[in-house]
């Protein structure tokens, strides 16, 4: 008898029906504003570089460096032999620029949400996570069997009650910045409500950091939150930090015991210590060049502005992150094609990725994008929507 096992045929065929077929396309060259794709030069608006690190002089000598002087793997897990002097001069400059006292580096931030949530919570336990949460938060919560309860988006009062139901430990889990909405959480009401309900509190602020605040230091320097006020930070280096991987911050004893439990900490391989060096690097860049955050400012007030002049369904968001509205799932996917076949190339992010009928298009910026490739991205858009 066949196997039926490896019938995906008619799963594949319902997505693409559904316009929720996903596909990949290669990328020929570094990261920056002009992918090559097919031959073709297109002018990237769906990149995570937001400060243009991804292929920086000095991060990409700093990395060369790295190699020559630790090769390439790091051989092991960093309880093993794999934790570096690299690695462990990163942890202390994030440390040091978060103003925590610990840092402690993760292969990717995927795994570190995936890790944290499960080593701090456990069967009887509540974990709060906003419903629009990245996924990895999600996915932790759900990993950690701590009773899972999803509040409505950046809403004190539904989480309030939820808080005052909660059985176990309670840990309040939210994105800093909403990575499909671009917006914030309101976190000074949320560090009050998790002091008086006793409750951990952790932020992802994989869009914030390096982007929000004067030095780049986040959603919590923008709202100017120490590490009794937000004891559980985690930031990604992948993004605006152009390089790769992942860390949580906070006191001395939160560190240790991650290092003692977290799973997808202790059974996986170090990331090169040479990516470490890069980071190190981009952590430099980023705090003397503070004209890339000034000039994503710039770029971004100047799009929003042409968006509403054009009656464009914008989103509340005043971050690198600059979704239109389009709501059905098709007619995203189209505007997409339509902006590609001008040279533009913006995401459609439809369902799971957002709720349903809240497809849309997620416009990122850099700081190297230029005033006139704003404006044609906005006539771009005119052409392209429905
Ligand atoms: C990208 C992202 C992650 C995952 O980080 P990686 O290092 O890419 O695995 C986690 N949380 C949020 C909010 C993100 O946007």
């Amino acid at each position: 008898m066949a196997n039926n096992f490896y019938d995906f045929a008619g799963e594949l065929r319902q997505l693409e029906q559904d316009n929720l077929y996903r596909s990949r396309r290669v990328v020929d060259g570094p990261q920056g504003i002009m992918l090559n794709v097919d031959g073709r030069q297109l002018i990237n608006f769906c990149s995570n570089d937001y400060l243009g690190l991804a292929n920086h002089a000095e991060v990409a000598a700093a990395f060369k460096a790295g190699v020559d002087r630790y090769g390439v793997g790091s051989g092991s897990a960093h309880l093993i032999c794999g934790h570096s002097a690299a690695h462990h001069a990163l942890e202390e400059e994030l440390a040091a620029f978060t103003g925590r006292e610990r840092a402690l580096l993760f292969s990717t931030g995927y795994m570190a949400n995936l890790g944290v949530i499960s080593a701090l919570l456990g069967r009887g336990d509540t974990v709060l996570e906003d419903r629009l949460n990245h996924a990895s938060l999600l996915d932790g919560g759900l990993l950690s069997r701590a009773r899972f309860q999803r509040y409505r988006h950046a809403d004190c009062e539904d989480l309030q009650t939820k808080l005052a139901a909660a059985n176990g430990k309670p840990l309040l889990v939210s994105d800093g910045v909403f990575s499909m909405d671009g917006d914030l959480p309101p976190l000074p009401a949320m560090v009050k409500l998790a002091e008086q309900h006793h409750a951990g509190l952790l932020i992802d602020d994989a869009h914030g950091f390096g982007v929000l605040g004067k030095n780049g230091g986040g959603v919590v320097e923008h709202f100017g939150l120490s590490q009794d006020d937000v004891p559980i930070l985690m930031g990604t280096l992948g993004k605006a930090f152009g390089t790769f991987g992942a860390f949580v911050a906070g006191s001395e004893d939160l560190i240790e015991m991650l290092i003692q439990k977290t799973r997808s900490y202790v059974f996986t391989t170090a990331l090169p210590a040479a990516v470490a060096e890069a980071t190190r690097a981009s952590l430099r860049v980023l705090q003397s060049e503070s004209w890339r955050r000034e000039q994503l400012q710039n770029l971004i007030g100047r799009f929003r502005k042409g968006a509403q002049q054009q009656g464009l369904q914008l989103m509340d968001s005043f971050t690198a992150i600059q979704p239109v509205l389009v709501g059905d799932s098709g007619q995203t996917v189209a505007a997409s094609q339509r902006l590609l076949e001008q040279g533009f190339w913006v995401s459609a992010i439809r369902p799971p990725t957002v709720p349903a009928g809240a497809a849309r298009l997620r416009i990122t910026f850099s700081a190297h994008h230029t005033e006139p490739q704003v404006d044609a991205l906005l006539e771009a858009l005119a052409r392209a929507l429905p």
